[in-house]
C-alpha cells in the first residue's frame, strides 16, 4: 500500500478529455476520489459520495494507492491549481488545513464565541486556525503535550490547558463564568476525551467529533437530552480544500510552525521511524519525490 494523501507536485500527463489544466501546471488535490455523480456529490457533499475512495487509505470500501510517490493518478474534478508563488511544502498542507476548516464549517462557530479544541494534533491546530478565522471569541486549546500546547499559543490559543497538570474542567468553567463552552471540537477519540468534551461544554452547547481513535465511548445520555447538547460528526472535508489555497497562499492560515522537517521520498520510512518513536517534538513532516 503506497499511504500519503497531502500532497502537491505537477501535471506531467492527462486524459484526452481534460479540459482546464496543462501539462506543467502546478496543482494539489482532494485527499477523496468522490465521483461527482451520485446524489452527495450533486449536493456538494463530496466527503460522503456513495463510493468515494481516499488517496493512501487501506480500509478496503476506500482503498487507492497513495502520493507518496513520483507519480499519482487522480480525477480531474479533485484537482486544483495553485498560485506560482505557494510552495509544493506548503501546498501539500492544503489538505489538513481543509480538514480544520470542515470541522469549523460543522459547528455554528459565530462571532465572539468560546470554543475548546480537545487535542493538538495538527488537526486540532487547524481547527484552531479556523476557529480564529470564523471569529471565534476565546479560544481555550487541551492536550498532555507541552511542545504541542507551546505550538497552539504561537498559533494563537487565547489559552492552553494540560489536563494532566491542571483540571480540564475547573479551568475552562474559570474561564466562560462557569457556564462551559459554546463550541468544543473534539480532535482526539478516546472515550475519555468525548466525555471530557461533554462536561465542559454549556448547556445548548455544540460538538463536533472529529477523532475516533476508540470504537466506543460511553457518556450520560441525559446530558445529551436534559442540557439539549448537539453532537456532530466532522469527516474529511466537502469543499473547502478550494477555500483554502487563498487562505494558505496569502499566509492567512500560516502552515509553516506545522512543518517539523522536510526530507526526500527515499527517507519516508525513517521519518515514519522518528514519528512513531516519540522521542522528538515532530508535528508534520514533508517528503519530497
Ligand atoms: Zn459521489
Amino acid at each position: 500500500m503506497i499511504m500519503g494523501h497531502e500532497a502537491a507536485g505537477i501535471i506531467e500527463n492527462m486524459g484526452k478529455n481534460v479540459k482546464d489544466f496543462e501539462r506543467g501546471d502546478r496543482v494539489c488535490f482532494d485527499s477523496t476520489v468522490y465521483c461527482n455523480r451520485c446524489e452527495p456529490c450533486q449536493k456538494g457533499y463530496y466527503n460522503r459520495c456513495e463510493s468515494r475512495q481516499v488517496l493512501g487509505v487501506s480500509t478496503p470500501d476506500f482503498k487507492r494507492q497513495g502520493a507518496f510517490a513520483e507519480y499519482v493518478a487522480v480525477p480531474w474534478w479533485i484537482a486544483s491549481k495553485i498560485p506560482d508563488h505557494l510552495s509544493f511544502t506548503h501546498a501539500s498542507l492544503l489538505e489538513p488545513t481543509s480538514i480544520g476548516m470542515h470541522a469549523a464549517n460543522r459547528a455554528p462557530v459565530s462571532a465572539n464565541d468560546t470554543v475548546v479544541i480537545i487535542g493538538a494534533g495538527t488537526i486540532g491546530l487547524f481547527i484552531l486556525r479556523a476557529s480564529r478565522l470564523k471569529g471565534a471569541g476565546k479560544v481555550i486549546v487541551s492536550d498532555i503535550n507541552e511542545f504541542r500546547l507551546d505550538a497552539a499559543k504561537k498559533l494563537g490559543a487565547d489559552v492552553v490547558v494540560n489536563p494532566v497538570k491542571s483540571d480540564l474542567k475547573e479551568t475552562i468553567f474559570g474561564e466562560t463564568k462557569n457556564k462551559g463552552v459554546d463550541v468544543t471540537f473534539e480532535a482526539v477519540g478516546y472515550a475519555k476525551t468525548f466525555q471530557d468534551a461533554i462536561s465542559v461544554t454549556k448547556t445548548g452547547g455544540h460538538i463536533i467529533a472529529v477523532g475516533n481513535l476508540e470504537k466506543t465511548a460511553e457518556f450520560n445520555l441525559q446530558e445529551l437530552v436534559a442540557r439539549e447538547l448537539t453532537f456532530r460528526g466532522s469527516y474529511a472535508s466537502s469543499g473547502e480544500f478550494r477555500d483554502c489555497i487563498e487562505l494558505v497562499a496569502s499566509g492567512k492560515i500560516n502552515v509553516e510552525p506545522l512543518i517539523s522537517d522536510v526530507l526526500p521520498l527515499e527517507d519516508g520510512p525513517r521519518a515514519f521511524d522518528r514519528l512513531l518513536k516519540a522521542e522528538e517534538n515532530l508535528l508534520k513532516i514533508v517528503l519530497e519525490p
